[in-house]
């Protein structure tokens, strides 16, 4: 899709984007009714190219072949078989990681260093996906007496819909079609409208892993109507959704209509806390890294940082140090650590909240964009200092570089603040005291908490939110027992067990 390039330079110049086409039947094709829609540089809030905008009619194509390919290869082929295909998508990821994260760069202004990390952990997913459904994926049995045996089997749901998010979207599209394929689901995926690059990217890789037609689909376009549509369609069997919490809620209304099955991955409004007795500058890393990687595009992200009054002023300090220091630039430059937001309604959005923030009282204390970026979305990473918890900018989440500083003196307030809020995705507690710590991330109501830890997680581990942040977990075992397969159960008689007799003569 792009010409080559070399790693030092800016790559942006010798890259060509073509335009993209809807993966539907193991073809690239245009939509039925002709239509495409502008895909926009955040960095230069140019064109970048032309997507074929698919709507109903192109959804039931796509779950028609989705359908097919479920009953005639995909659910009966040997799973050794299948996860041949599944590592395949894996290596080809890896022959093309540079490029996919190059187009993630230009698609979503996410700096170059962070998408290459994220590409490469997409591969993981397939293999990981392959290994643990060969190895792991079986049910139980029970022999009851010598009069039958109860056994369960785990079996694929047929076609599935994969909705997905703007940011880091080829890491969480490979999240979800990862254990949707291994498990033996077909999928049609509705990629976010903002970043289509690397979903048709990833129709390339699979289609060059030589996947049986049918087995994978996506539909481009908006939410209101190939979403919509997909979420509608009797034939599709479930829905996994990441993306806003508002949306979500209209998903599962929608989902209702044909009892659907729907997982929800949904925002957040995570606090990260620090004791007096913390780490204070690996606390202070993590803190920076957690709200500023990603340009603050991020579920996970740290937006409420909670200080203890003993360290909040050189904390403070440090904080205006670091956010000053952080290199603002090019998306394509490997030094950038902070980019152009996804496309100007979400930075008109986040520029209004740091206005917010000024009526609600906040200090406002900013980095500064270099004049030569004025064109992109910069919006520069930002402190709201002298914040308090029931602010509108600390209980909305503004999914941008703006970090919340709000001072405590007890554990209990710290914990009742950092809970007086909808959302439950994420929480980090910095102290030394190792039962504290337990305490409070036993205490936080959120579905992962990191003590003394920053975003680490083990593929193996459940990924979610409580609250206002979802329903359900992606990740190890429960993407696959507890959303993309649904036991079915077999019960046998091995002896002549007790049948009443009703009817028959004595
Ligand atoms: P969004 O809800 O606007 O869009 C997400 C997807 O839903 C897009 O593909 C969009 O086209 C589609 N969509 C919109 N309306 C729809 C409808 N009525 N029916 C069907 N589909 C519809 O979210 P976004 O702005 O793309 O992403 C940012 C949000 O995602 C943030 O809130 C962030 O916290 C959240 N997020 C959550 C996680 C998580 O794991 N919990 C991870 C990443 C992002």
């Amino acid at each position: 899709m792009v010409n080559k390039v070399s790693e030092k330079s800016n790559v942006r110049a010798n890259v060509k984007v073509e335009d993209v086409k809807l993966y539907i039947n193991g073809e690239f094709v245009q939509s039925e009714s002709r239509t495409t829609f502008a895909n926009m540089s955040p960095f230069t809030n140019e064109q970048i190219n032309n997507i074929a905008e698919g709507r109903e009619e192109d959804i039931n194509k796509a779950v028609k072949a989705a359908n097919n390919a479920f009953k005639n290869t995909w659910s009966t082929m040997k799973i050794s078989e299948r996860m041949k295909y599944i590592n395949r998508i894996a290596d080809v990821i890896d022959e093309e990681v540079e490029e996919i994260a190059i187009l993630e760069a230009i698609d979503t202004g996410l700096p170059i260093s962070q998408t290459r990390k994220m590409v490469s952990r997409a591969a993981t997913n397939f293999r990981f996906y392959a290994k643990m459904v060969e190895s792991k994926l079986h049910g139980e049995a029970y022999q009851v007496d010598d009069e039958f045996i109860n056994y369960t089997i785990y079996k694929p749901l047929g076609v599935v819909g994969l909705i997905t998010p703007w940011n880091a979207p080829f890491m969480l599209e490979t999240w979800k079609v990862a254990p949707a394929l291994a498990t033996g689901n077909t999928v049609v995926l509705k990629p976010a409208e903002l970043s289509p690059l690397t979903a048709n990217k990833l129709a390339e890789v699979i289609h060059k892993a030589g996947l049986p037609k049918g087995v994978f689909n996506i539909v481009h376009g908006f939410g209101e109507t190939a979403g919509a549509s997909l979420v509608a369609h009797p034939d599709v069997e479930a829905i996994s959704f990441t993306g806003e919490t508002t949306t979500g809620s209209i998903i599962i209304k929608n989902a209702a209509d044909t009892l659907k099955k729907t997982s929800m991955e949904l925002g957040g409004k995570s606090p990260l806390i620090v004791f007096d007795d913390a780490d204070l500058d690996r606390a202070l890393d993590a803190a920076v890294w957690g709200i500023f990687s990603f340009n603050g595009e991020r579920c996970t992200a740290n937006s409420r940082v909670f200080l203890h009054k003993n360290i909040k002023h050189q904390f403070v300090e440090a904080l205006k140090e670091r956010v000053s220091n952080i290199k603002i630039g090019d998306p394509m430059d490997p030094s950038t650590q902070l980019g152009p937001l996804i496309e100007k309604g979400h930075y008109n959005k986040v520029k209004e909240y740091i206005e917010i923030a000024k009526q609600e009282g906040c200090e406002v204390i900013q980095g500064v964009i270099p004049e030569e970026f004025k064109a992109g979305n910069y919006v520069p990473p930002t402190l709201l200092l002298k914040a308090t918890n029931d602010m509108k900018v600390c209980q909305e989440e503004i999914f941008g570089p703006v970090m919340a500083v709000i001072e405590f003196e007890t554990e209990e307030e710290v914990v009742a603040a950092a809970n007086d809020v909808k959302y439950g995705l994420a929480g980090y507690v910095w102290t030394n005291d190792i039962k504290r710590g337990h305490r409070v991330a036993q205490a936080v109501e959120a579905g992962m908490l990191w003590i003394n830890s920053q975003n680490t997680r083990d593929l193996r581990i459940p990924f979610g939110g409580t609250k206002a942040s979802g329903i359900g977990r992606e990740g190890g075992h429960y993407a696959i027992f507890e959303f993309y397969t649904e036991p079915k159960v077999i019960h046998v008689a091995i002896g002549d067990h007790h049948i009443p007799q009703f009817g028959k003569k004595k």
